[in-house]
């Protein structure tokens, strides 16, 4: 198949004049280690996994401590060598119950190893789609793009595959932990993707960037050189939600998904760049996924980004980051466009919750929600969406609690992309009603037996 030069996906938007990236993405990544870490046993897109450690019991890292028992659910590590102070129940970010270990560390120095991985391209001749989509299990690996789905379920697929896209679009305002990751773990990025590719049988991986990380870009097509033929870098323009599984795929291929099918059933998986840094690490250092990196920005003293264990205590990176700059304050973990409300006007002390695998980042704002005023029908919300669907009439129906009309209109189609809200001039909270109309549907769909 022959690409089309910048095709585009319909819809989006333009956030920001780039601003708020160069707040974290001009130094290099800080890495830390705690002294405590509060690791939650809900991780993944799926079930909780079940806690197979108990107080006083002593870990390495590495070791299982999080059983996956349901489907979606993936295996939860110890990020640290220490011991087992406490088994909890808090409520997470979504406000649900989830079971949380604490562990005490037994040091907080950093040991660095050279590994071959990091600064040559490993030939995988003797690595078979077998071992990696079973190190892909064993690591406990999810999307870490934010999704959570579990990886070796989307590599298990029946369906012919022809391109593994590695996502380093990294489109949501403020976030910069990939374009960090890009330019500083690059060789591990590029020998993972090498496994991805080989994992899904593909004939290509090509990896995507937007044109605003054109170091990157650089980057990792100088680390390819000419030596690897199954991998491509692709340059993409700047636009929100160009890492949209849906959207990337459009814009790289030209395909569309069909509505209400997946990338595989167009012979197209999609993993993020951390995600093909991790199944390298576990597959050629044998280290599970038990750290990431997450961006700490906005509007605290010292922006940046951190590779820190799982775990870490989102009050230590606020701390580490000087503090917030404003008292009323409204954090939202993940992007601004797409990431829930972690806390409003909270002091750093207060902040409650810890990093999980799918953390990429914590965006601090000044909290002046001036609150929602009447739809004035300007259609601004149907033009920007890039699901095609109609975001005024589905939150109209949905303030109606008439979910049948919202399921007419397809809210089922929403990506939760947040390009609606963002336009609004009536600042109506779009994005969200139009997901929780979806949920509700999908609800009714699984009680009446429906896939
Ligand atoms: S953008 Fe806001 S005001 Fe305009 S039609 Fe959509 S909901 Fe109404
Ligand atoms: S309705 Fe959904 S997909 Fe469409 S712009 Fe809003 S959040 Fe994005």
């Amino acid at each position: 198949m022959k690409f089309q030069e910048f095709s585009k996906f319909p819809g989006g938007v333009h956030p920001t004049d780039g601003l708020d990236k160069r707040l974290s993405n001009q130094e290099s990544i800080f890495k830390y280690i705690p002294e405590v870490v509060e690791i939650s046993m809900k991780q993944s897109g799926g079930s909780a996994c079940q806690v197979v450690v108990k107080q006083g019991d002593h870990v390495t890292i590495g070791q299982i401590i999080g059983e996956p028992k349901g489907f979606g659910a993936a295996a939860i590590h110890a990020s640290m060598n220490g011991t087992v102070i406490e088994i909890k129940i808090v409520k997470d970010a979504k406000g649900q119950e989830t079971t949380v270990c604490v562990i005490q560390a037994e040091e907080t120095k950093l040991i660095e190893n050279e590994l071959e991985y990091s600064n040559k391209l490993i030939d995988l001749t003797d690595i078979s789609k077998e071992r990696i989509i079973g190190a892909m299990k064993d690591s406990g690996l999810i999307g870490m793009g934010g999704a959570g789905f579990p990886t070796h379920i989307k590599y298990e697929t029946n369906k012919k595959i022809q391109y593994v896209l590695i996502n380093g679009a990294e489109c949501e305002p403020f976030l910069t932990c990939d374009h960090r990751l890009m330019l500083e773990y690059g060789m591990e990025i590029v020998n993972g993707a090498n496994l991805l590719v080989k994992a899904a049988d593909a004939t290509k991986g090509i990896i995507c960037l937007e044109d605003n990380k054109k170091d990157a870009a650089e980057h990792l097509k100088k680390l390819l050189g000419d030596v690897s033929s199954s991998l491509e870098v692709k340059v993409l323009p700047t636009k929100y939600p160009q890492g949209g599984e849906r959207q990337l795929v459009q814009a790289v291929t030209g395909i569309e998904v069909p509505m209400g099918g997946l990338p595989a059933d167009v012979g197209i998986i999609i993993s993020n760049v951390a995600t093909a840094k991790a199944i390298a690490d576990m597959i050629f250092a044998q280290i599970p996924l038990v750290s990431r990196c997450i961006t700490i920005t906005g509007r605290v003293k010292k922006p940046r980004n951190y590779l820190v264990p799982i775990g870490t205590k989102f009050s230590d990176l606020i701390e580490l980051s000087g503090g917030f700059e404003v008292t009323n304050n409204r954090l939202i973990l993940g992007g601004p466009m797409t990431g829930a409300c972690l806390a409003i006007n909270v002091k750093a002390e207060e902040l409650e919750g810890s990093v999980t695998k799918t953390s990429s980042g914590i965006v601090v704002l000044e909290n002046n929600n001036e609150g929602e005023s009447p739809c004035i029908r300007c259609e601004a919300c149907a033009r920007v969406c890039p699901a095609g669907i109609v975001p005024f009439k589905i939150n109209h129906a949905y303030i109606d609690e008439n979910i049948d009309i919202c399921e007419k209109l397809y809210a089922t189609e929403c990506i939760g992309c947040g390009s609606c809200s963002y336009v609004c001039p009536a600042k109506i909270e779009l994005a969200y009603r139009v997901m929780e109309a979806r949920g509700e549907i999908n609800r009714r769909k699984r009680e009446r037996g429906v896939k």
